[in-house]
């Protein structure tokens, strides 16, 4: 069995689905590697990297198509729109492609797949199982991007984060409010720890007070029923208009307060919240920053700009989109172990075993002889979902 690489052909895009380091682990597993020149370069891995840890470099793109029987990919065409097609035309029947490919919105490429002739797995859909932890990228790219908010920030403040006693004077440290402590946002609180910042948090699930404290932030405590906030998977439930214009006038005093926002608050499937309103950028003062990690779904705060810089009255408000590809080694060697150790779970003795029982196959399963057959992503594209295979 031949697993093939491609270079990342999205704009900007500088990830690789799989780094050097992991190839020991997929080749003991039984497949051979086949990579695209070049396709780790912009992430910092080299073809003699890859050779050196057994794989064959292949001088074209088409090669990889032609000779692979499964593709692995950061973007499959889904979450590539434009160049994708290529790819999508270069690719055939029963062939496997893994990645994440934004079925819950890509409609019509998930359909172009079936229609292919593709097996598409998915791997944003990885259920959220403890069985799973190891090949959730979601979670893998949330802790770059955690990071990376806090580096952005600090970058933007015309401040120091950590108090300093000097003998031109005291620094007195930032104060970092951040709102939604996920996986990003507790990442984001560790790193504005580390770099002195005085971090304050907030979530709408109650079970994670004591994980903000764990890492030094302090848990804002807001007089909100948070009781059903929670579902059975871990994740927020959307709360309804009236709980969060309660929620913004509670937290008026502490984003005044700080010198740097950052917001990660989501709830799956929906639109972000609106939870920092032009009213409460107005009562924070100039140079004081807002990372908008929700810019990706609509964004936390009404001024963000997904993409975009914005200067409201001083206050900066950054709405980054694909952090992730901006720290690409990491982002790469992460989502490379998610990718080999998803793979060497759907492999037996070297050959693909497809066990339609297995949560983590079917929930990540889009495609299947020539149909859409997740029922998840069957719902999201709003045709009925009878012969899905997830639940
Ligand atoms: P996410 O990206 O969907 O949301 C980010 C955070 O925003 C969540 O913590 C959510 O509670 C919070 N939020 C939503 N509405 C808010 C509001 N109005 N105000 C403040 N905060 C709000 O979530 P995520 O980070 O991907 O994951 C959330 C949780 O899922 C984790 O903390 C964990 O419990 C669970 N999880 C489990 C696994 C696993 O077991 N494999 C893996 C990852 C995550």
């Amino acid at each position: 069995m031949i697993v093939g690489v491609v270079k990342e052909s999205f704009p900007g895009e500088r990830r690789v689905a799989l780094v050097p380091g992991v190839l020991p682990q997929l080749m003991r597993a039984g497949p051979e590697v086949l990579i695209e020149s070049g396709a780790g370069v912009a992430a910092g891995f080299l073809d003699e990297d890859y050779a050196a840890k057994g794989a064959t470099i292949a001088a074209g793109r088409a090669e990889v198509f032609d000779k692979a029987d499964v593709i692995v990919m950061v973007r499959p065409p889904g979450a590539n729109p434009d160049a994708g097609q290529a790819d999508l035309d270069a690719m055939r029947a029963n062939q496997v492609v893994i990645g994440m490919c934004d079925p819950l919105t890509a409609h019509d490429a998930n359909q172009a797949a079936a229609d292919k002739g593709i097996t598409l797995f998915s791997m944003e859909m990885m259920p959220r199982i403890t069985r799973a932890q190891s090949m959730d990228v979601l979670s893998s790219m949330a802790t770059i991007a955690g990071y990376k908010a806090v580096v952005l920030a600090a970058d933007n403040l015309p401040q120091m984060f950590p108090m300093m006693m000097t003998a031109a004077g005291t620094i007195s440290p930032a104060k970092v409010f951040i709102v939604g402590a996920g996986v990003a946002g507790l990442q984001a609180i560790a790193t504005a720890k580390k770099l002195g910042g005085v971090v304050h948090a907030y979530d709408v699930r109650p079970a994670v007070k004591e994980q903000v404290e764990s890492l030094g932030g302090k848990f804002v405590e807001m007089e909100l029923d948070t009781g059903e906030s929670e579902d059975a998977g871990g994740y927020a439930k959307a709360l309804g208009e009236d709980f969060y214009r309660r929620q913004r006038e509670m937290m008026l005093e502490v984003v005044a307060a700080s010198d740097v926002v950052i917001t990660t608050a989501a709830v799956p499937g929906k639109k972000a919240p609106i939870l920092i309103t032009e009213e409460m950028v107005n009562g924070m003062h100039t140079g004081s920053v807002i990372v908008d990690l929700a810019a990706e779904r609509g964004g936390n705060c009404e001024l963000t700009k997904p993409g975009e810089v914005v200067n409201h009255n001083g206050v900066i408000i950054l709405g980054p989109l694909n952090i992730p590809t901006s720290i690409p080694f990491h982002a790469s060697q992460m989502y490379a172990k998610n990718i080999v150790t998803f793979l060497t779970h759907l492999l037996d003795e070297g050959e693909l075993k497809m066990d339609l029982e297995d949560e983590i196959t079917v929930g990540t399963l889009i495609t299947k002889d020539g149909k859409v057959v997740n029922t998840t992503v069957l719902e999201a594209m709003g045709t009925p979902s009878e012969g899905g295979t997830s639940s």
